[in-house]
């Protein structure tokens, strides 16, 4: 090396780097602390100390959104900043988007382990931008500024933040791609580029970065949104060091990190059972008839088997062993992506509280199987919607753990999964007249982060408040989301009733509009969503899973003259059977059971509907309380037929009160008639164990069935493949082909 080491005691980062890693591979505790000695001396100062560096950053992020962000990062806090060590391991973390700490660690891992300290550098006033899936990240459209932090000469840590963007410049405008199917596709890279120096962003990179985005003045704003923060944490670390002197502060750091690995393991042994958790979830990735590239046209289900082991010690590892391949799609999903999901689910569920930091990264052993969707290692894949299998994945974990949690009586704490946080309406265009005339408009709606919560095992779930990655979800008003969409203003936003999985505690609600195309043609709309099999694992202990989306579209309508005349148009779709698009509207009325759709092009008039998504149920819907459902049809949650067919609920609707009433002997006869009834419907194990295994021996499963079990049997190495054919009783040999 060349230049003096930037590294703690004359060492370089990777020397560093190295040395945690071999000192928490010898040793389990973080950096090899056996004993959390700053707290012991003097606990207050220890607790004031981590309070004021997470005041710092939460006010960092508070003040940075307010002083420079896009619509999308102000109006609901797409944007997150964490402090980290020099290894890049998170110490305190913001409010908001969490999901993307950890990946960020990633980043800085990466540039460490490329030895950026030598050649690229790393200086006091650098600024490395980031948004490579590949090293630490989610999609293309989360992007990191990464600072390092100085003390003197030397490297005392790195701040980073990240916010969504609202668009990259990929194969067409949006945030999700479903048309991104390889890496040339995803929009923009950059992979851990020094982009400014000085605590100034370059000129060349602002020149290019304007022309590879179509919305380059929200790009700008949240770049200077992001450098304003770390700047922010930067000072804040600075006057920390003044106040507690640089030895505290790092002996501090790591400690800090230590204390959140032992969190997490004292909520392990307090909250689970040692045992094994198993749970299955899938999602539909339809591209045969949707795709336009013809490498891409490949009807696909993924396999999302999870498995967690719960020890004695507290000790907690989870693997997708069994998962199956990754395709050219926008759904593949990159290590770090997984880890990052992993770990904002561990923080919201076991770790909520104090010391929120990659201490529960730490303390978790995982496998995400290498070539797997959930590991490809191939760079030149597309990851520009990795959600797609991520949200998905992860109520395995909230399925498992809620299984732990329910068996130590935590019975409010069960969450069986959440609502799909998919992209409704997706998509873009150019004003083609009115007053912003030739300008770009992206389709972003960030309602995205307003799902339903799956029910608990003592009250039903969240109506339209939650969002995986973001804790702090909340789905923003209607008017901003127009601020940058204005090609697409929305005509309404109603309750969508039976949009809430069923149960004894049913799953949280949600709702569904209604926009139309306004001053524009050409415009290029798409979405993603589950649609062909449920998302997730469904509910828990007999609640049923939430629906699945669906495309409802109407070009070459009548909306002009209905507008003109001042006539009923569609207000939603509360019943697809007797829809109010056939009713009201003339044209072409498309209704598609799968809601994925690739780019399709529409023009002024045009009419969309999107629903978003409810969460699953808990327990058996027939034991739900007459009172409850009553108030779900006051409430248009649940209609007549569905209470009548599922909660066996027999209710009547008075026109002069303008309310339900519920015939309770009725409702009793309903529901010994349906128990009856799934008596004499049901199969034994046996029969449905005979029924299912002859699908496989006698070649029969659908096609992208087939294709994800095919997959599943030759990546998996350890026991899932040894399991499907033990269960299945099939030859020891035994693989599957697709042709
Ligand atoms: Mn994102």
């Amino acid at each position: 090396m060349t230049k003096k080491p930037i590294g703690w005691n004359g060492k370089s980062l990777i020397e560093m780097l190295e040395e945690s890693e071999k000192l928490f591979e010898e040793t389990k505790y973080y950096y090899g602390l056996d004993r959390l000695s700053l707290k012991e001396q003097d606990p207050f100062n220890y607790e004031r100390c981590y309070a004021s560096l997470r005041g710092a950053i939460v006010s960092a992020r508070e003040t940075a959104l307010h002083v420079a962000a896009s619509p999308i990062v102000k109006e609901i806090g797409e944007l997150c900043f964490g402090l980290y060590t020099p290894e890049g391991d998170s110490i305190v973390v913001s409010t908001g988007i969490l999901v993307h700490i950890h990946t960020m660690s990633e980043g800085v891992k990466f540039m460490i382990r490329e030895n950026y300290e030598e050649d690229v550098g790393i200086n006091p006033g650098d600024i490395f931008l980031n948004n490579d899936p590949e090293c630490g990240n989610v999609h293309t459209t989360d992007v990191q500024t990464l600072i390092p932090l100085f003390w003197e000469d030397e490297l005392i840590g790195w701040a980073g933040g990240v916010t969504h963007q609202i668009d990259t410049g990929g194969i067409t405008p949006g945030h999700d791609l479903i048309s991104a199917v390889q890496r040339f596709d995803d929009g923009v890279y950059y992979t851990c580029r020094k982009i400014g120096s000085n605590d100034k962003i370059w000129k060349d990179h602002l020149i290019n970065a304007r022309r590879s985005v179509r919305t380059p003045m929200y790009w700008e704003l949240d770049e200077k949104c992001r450098l304003a923060g770390n700047l922010m944490i930067r000072d804040a670390v600075h006057d920390f060091i003044k106040r507690e002197g640089i030895d505290y502060y790092k002996k501090f750091v790591r400690e800090a990190i230590e204390e959140g690995r032992r969190i997490l393991i004292e909520r392990v042994k307090e909250r689970l059972i040692p045992g094994r958790y198993r749970a299955a979830s899938f999602m539909d990735v339809a591209m045969k008839n949707e795709a336009w590239q013809p490498i891409a046209k490949i009807d696909k289900i993924s396999n999302q088997p999870l498995e967690i082991i719960v020890k004695e010690n507290g000790g907690f590892s989870l693997s997708f062993e069994g998962a199956s391949g990754p395709g050219p799609n926008c759904m593949n999903c990159a290590k770090g992506a997984m880890e990052g999901g992993q770990w904002v689910l561990l923080t919201q569920i076991l770790i909520y509280g104090d010391k929120v930091n990659d201490g529960a990264y730490f303390a978790v052993e995982k496998e995400y199987p290498p070539g797997t969707w959930a590991n490809p290692g191939d760079p030149y894949l597309s990851y520009q919607a990795p959600w797609g299998n991520l949200i998905p994945a992860y109520t395995g974990m909230m399925k498992c753990i809620s299984y732990g949690l329910f068996s130590r009586g935590y019975r409010e704490e069960v969450v069986p999964g959440y609502g799909f946080t998919g992209d409704a309406i997706q998509g873009g265009g150019i004003y083609s007249s009115g007053p912003l005339e030739g300008q770009r408009w992206s389709l972003s709606t960030f309602e995205i982060s307003g799902q339903g919560l799956g029910a608990s095992a003592v009250k039903d779930g969240l109506d339209h408040g939650y969002a995986m990655w973001n804790p702090e979800s909340d789905l923003g008003d209607v008017e901003t989301w127009e601020l940058f969409q204005g090609g697409i203003p929305y005509l309404a936003r109603k309750m969508k009733p039976n949009n809430a999985g069923h149960g004894k505690y049913r799953g949280g609600a949600n709702y569904a509009g209604i926009a139309m195309i306004a001053y524009s043609r050409g415009v290029e709309f798409f979405g993603a969503r589950d649609g062909l099999c449920f998302h997730g694992t469904g509910g828990m202990h007999g609640g049923y899973p939430n629906p699945t989306g669906y495309r409802l579209y109407a070009k070459n309508t009548n909306m002009q003259e209905l507008i003109q005349n001042r006539k009923e148009y569609p207000l939603g779709d509360p019943d697809p059977s007797n829809g109010e698009f056939e009713r009201l509207l003339t044209g072409d009325i498309t209704r598609k059971p799968n809601c994925s759709t690739f780019p399709i092009t529409l023009d002024d008039y045009d009419v969309v509907h999107y629903a978003l998504s409810g969460g699953p149920g808990y327990g058996d819907p027939l034991e739900r309380k007459l009172e409850s459902i009553r108030k779900d049809l006051n409430d248009e949650i649940y209609t007549k037929d569905f209470v009548y067919n599922i909660y066996g609920t027999v209710a009547t609707y008075d026109k002069n009160k303008e309310e339900w009433t519920i015939d309770e002997k009725a409702s009793e006869e309903r529901r010994e008639s349906i128990k009856r009834e799934r008596m004499e419907k049901s199969m034994t194990f046996e029969e449905f164990w005979e029924y299912e295994r002859k699908k496989i021996t006698e070649d029969k499963l659908y096609e992208a069935v087939k294709r994800m079990y095919s997959e599943s049997i030759k990546f998996s190495t350890k026991y899932w493949a040894k399991e499907f054919r033990e269960f299945w009783k099939l030859p020891e040999d035994f693989e599957m082909e697709v042709k």
